[in-house]
């Protein structure tokens, strides 16, 4: 059982590098996969850029060179939901774009707009956000939306509110989550509120990113330590 782990900033997979046995990294297409053992699990740890098609071309790559049995997306996000704190986690039950004609999608393969996280990784993914926040902040379940815009506008936060009822948005999530789906990988996304995608969310971000993008690291490595199989 391999498991591919994908963050798109450098200090999102920071930790995770810090903490695996590395046998050996390889470059393709410009990116580079960190192969080697995590918690007695096989790991693919790769940084994977910003945005859908760096998320997309790096999942796709885990899938069909690596042959990992299930993808994990990890980082940073911005919350929507009006509940959701700076170093909340929200896990994905399921992700769509906010930036696509989602009746296209419906049409044509993948014949669907959304994409849905896998049960048991869910699961995991929750027992393992409760012990490490360990009371310091809250787990959601819910909705995550993905586009390739970093959203900081109060207004465009409301349109995107009003369209999805999402919990958060971020950059990379349903492009991971598509690849999954589409070679038929379990996956979830795991996202660790940075700023409240409005006004205020440049600054939020540049203070409260790194750390935001530590905790869900260490969600990841605590859910290597749980995995069930
Ligand atoms: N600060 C960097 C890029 C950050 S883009 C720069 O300017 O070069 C934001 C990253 O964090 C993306 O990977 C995205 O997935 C996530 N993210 C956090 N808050 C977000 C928000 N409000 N809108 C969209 N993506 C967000």
């Amino acid at each position: 059982m391999t498991w591919g782990i994908i963050g798109a900033m450098e200090y999102e997979v920071a930790l995770l590098k810090e903490k695996m046995e590395l046998e050996r990294t390889e470059e393709i297409s410009g990116l580079t996969y960190h192969i080697g053992t995590l918690a007695g699990h096989n790991v693919v740890v790769v940084m994977c850029s910003v945005g859908k098609v760096n998320a997309a071309l790096c999942a796709q790559t885990l899938v069909q060179v690596y042959k990992v049995d299930r993808l994990v997306n990890t980082g940073v996000a911005g919350a929507l939901d009006i509940r959701a704190n700076v170093f909340d986690v929200v896990v994905s039950d399921e992700l769509c774009y906010h930036d696509a004609s989602l009746g296209v999608l419906e049409r044509n393969p993948p014949y669907t707009s959304k994409f849905v996280a896998d049960h048991d990784m869910l699961r995991w993914a929750v027992v393992s956000t409760c012990e490490v926040a360990d009371g310091a902040f809250s787990c959601f379940v819910g909705r995550i939306v993905t586009g390739d815009k970093f959203i900081s506008d109060a207004a465009v936060k409301a349109d995107i509110v009003e369209r999805f009822k999402p919990m958060c948005v971020e950059m990379e999530g349903a492009a991971v989550a598509h690849v999954a789906t589409m070679n038929n990988i379990p996956f979830v996304v795991i996202r660790s509120m940075s700023d409240k995608a409005d006004d205020s969310a440049e600054m939020s971000f540049d203070e409260f990113a790194p750390k935001a993008a530590e905790n869900s690291a260490r969600i990841i490595l605590k859910m290597l330590e749980i995995a069930e199989y």
